[in-house]
């Protein structure tokens, strides 16, 4: 699918009706379209006439011809003007992680403005959450016997405005702990990552269990709240000091897997601007969890999975 799409945008220079149409059912195919629809007035189902502006086509009704509706209709592109052809192009760089440069993209014609291009960021975002929730519903657990988590906190700093009288308002940085832990299995990554409003042992243990399942062994810094205890709830626990060995040369334990995810996450975050507020990190949180939960392991690719999700958020009816 990744392919066929890729094919399809190459060869899409010159975007014509025939083009526009091939595209809307090409949309069609992978369910992210409605292939059927009914006619809202009479529940007969409407067939599909060509027409020469927006998609190329729309639904009608044989018996109320005077309203057709449009091939978006009940899809996540209903209420976007955005061509669809250049939808396609967006979910394709979407899915590559490509920086998302709003720049580079008003430049290659995707869309308009920024303003364009950050609505229809948000549209993609909330397809992934949504999938990532139905995700945590069944359960995010990692480990087990034989498997190793890596555990560790780590200060996510957004700028935050405080109220101070006639002064004005004043900026200063807050400070936001998240909770990571990842689970390393050769070259794949799970990563669970939640804001905690304290480091307490009892805020760190109880997302530890939530999260691991017992038996793990967990690799931890030598100086956290936790430290020594998670034997008592059924871990194995190694503690490994960074700051000296990267490897614990008697487990052979790598705490160098979570400082570098740690620094790739945090670097994604801040190119895209998502520790402004503790509601943008979350959902930046979020997106990271579904890149590595959904999207990397999709048999057809990060793209498959988006089309897959996208394709949830069509209405059956
Ligand atoms: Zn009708």
């Amino acid at each position: 699918m990744t392919r066929l799409l890729q094919e399809l945008l190459k060869n899409i220079r010159s975007y014509d009706n025939t083009k526009k149409r091939r595209i809307v059912r090409w949309m069609q195919k992978w369910g992210i379209l409605k292939s059927r629809m009914q006619c809202p007035k009479c529940n007969r189902s409407m067939r599909l006439e060509k027409c020469d502006r927006s998609d190329g086509l729309r639904w009608v009704c044989k018996h109320h011809k005077s309203s057709p509706l449009s091939v978006r209709n009940g899809s996540i592109f209903t209420n976007s003007h955005t061509p669809l052809v250049k939808w396609l192009e967006f979910m394709y760089r979407f899915a590559q992680g490509l920086q998302l440069k709003q720049l580079a993209m008003i430049n290659d014609g995707i869309a308009g403005s920024s303003k364009t291009l950050t609505r229809m960021t948000k549209v993609l975002r909330k397809v992934c959450i949504a999938a990532l929730k139905r995700l945590r519903i069944r359960g995010m657990r990692i480990g087990g016997q034989h498997r190793f988590v890596v555990i560790d906190e780590s200060k996510f700093a957004h700028k935050r405005k405080y109220h101070r009288g006639r002064c004005g308002n004043t900026w200063r940085r807050k400070r936001q702990w998240v909770f990571g832990m990842l689970e390393v299995d050769g070259l794949s990554r799970r990563p669970i990552l939640r804001l905690v409003k304290d480091r307490s042992r009892q805020t760190l243990i109880s997302k530890i269990q939530r999260h691991i399942r017992p038996r793990t062994s967990i690799l931890t810094d030598e100086w956290r709240a936790y430290n020594r205890q998670l034997s008592q709830y059924g871990y194995r626990q190694y503690s490994v000091c960074h700051k000296r060995h990267f490897v614990d040369p008697g487990t052979g334990a790598h705490t160098q897997h979570i400082e570098r995810a740690w620094q790739n996450y945090k670097l994604e975050i801040w190119r895209r601007r998502g520790n402004r507020t503790t509601e943008s990190l979350k959902t930046h949180l979020k997106m990271i969890e579904w890149h590595h939960w959904l999207g990397v392991r999709h048999y057809d690719g990060v793209l498959g999975r988006l089309i897959h999700d996208v394709k949830k958020h069509v209405k059956t009816i």
